[in-house]
């Protein structure tokens, strides 16, 4: 378990229109064993975000730090949601789950147990020995949290992982997240475009703007002991969030263009 730490991080796309930055100047600070929720507008750069952290993009401005070293994917181990999922279409479920422990050479004889307690939590036991091709969107994902689970990264890194899935079973996953999160406590960021999500499983949320910046970072006064999604705080919540984000939106009162 470490912190993740983002200092002054600006990353430009080559063939960008104008060369402006797609991220600018961002930094924040995640604390060890907690959530931070990141939100904004399609386009902001959530996932570019996610992607330097995850060692993808190697070509930035600004430092990246996990538990105080500088992030090297061969040092330390990161779990890597996609919002795709990730799943491999030739391998099994078993086989997608026990792939992030083996790429990582900590594969061992008794995560196989680990495997088969997992698989039972999330039910999916059933399922281990089809091929994604076979299985819903909501069992996909699923299999993609058995497998960086089971992984036990460092820190955990999700791009809209629930979005996919109809609004009940998104629910039912974020509860299905939270309490597979708390056993372990791992250092998350968790991208997400619902206000909701971010309330609920965000311990810190950071609103981004278009522009490619961190307008807000708020402490979620539910991140400890999360409300439930019926209490009328939540709501209250939702909306005073809902108002920020729009207000970072052009043409939707923010402060100027
Ligand atoms: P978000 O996840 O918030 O929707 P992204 O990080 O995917 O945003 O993208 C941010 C901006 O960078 C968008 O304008 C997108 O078109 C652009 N972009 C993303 N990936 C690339 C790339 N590989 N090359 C050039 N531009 C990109
Ligand atoms: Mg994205």
């Amino acid at each position: 378990m470490s912190a993740i730490n983002i200092d002054h991080l600006t990353v430009r796309y080559k063939k960008n229109r104008e060369n402006l930055p797609v991220l600018s100047d961002v930094s924040l600070t995640v604390p060890t064993g907690t959530v931070c929720a990141v939100i904004g507008p399609s386009g902001c750069g959530k996932s570019t975000l996610l992607k330097v952290a995850a060692g993808l993009i190697k070509n930035y401005e600004g430092q990246v730090t996990v538990g105080g070293r500088p992030l090297d994917t061969r040092k330390m181990t990161i779990g890597f949601m996609p919002q795709s999922y990730g799943l491999l279409p030739w391998r099994t479920v078993a086989e997608n789950i026990r792939l992030g422990r083996k790429v990582k050479g900590l594969w061992q004889q008794e995560d196989e147990k680990k495997l088969e307690e997992l698989a039972s939590r999330l039910g999916i036991s059933g399922l281990l020995d089809r091929y994604p091709r076979e299985l819903s969107g909501g069992q996909q994902q699923r299999v993609s949290l058995a497998r960086v689970f089971l992984l036990q990264p460092d820190i955990l890194l999700m791009d809209e992982p629930f979005s996919a899935l109809d609004a009940i079973t998104r629910e039912e996953m974020q509860d299905v997240f939270r309490e597979l999160w708390q056993q372990e406590s791992i250092t998350t960021i968790l991208v997400t475009h619902y206000v909701e999500e971010a309330l609920y499983l965000g311990g810190q949320i950071a609103v981004m703007g278009e522009d490619g910046q961190i307008a807000e970072l708020l402490d979620n006064p539910t991140g400890e002991t999360p409300l439930r999604r019926s209490d009328e705080r939540f709501f209250q919540l939702g909306r005073q969030l809902r108002q920020k984000l729009k207000s970072k939106l052009p043409g939707r009162g923010g402060e100027g263009a």
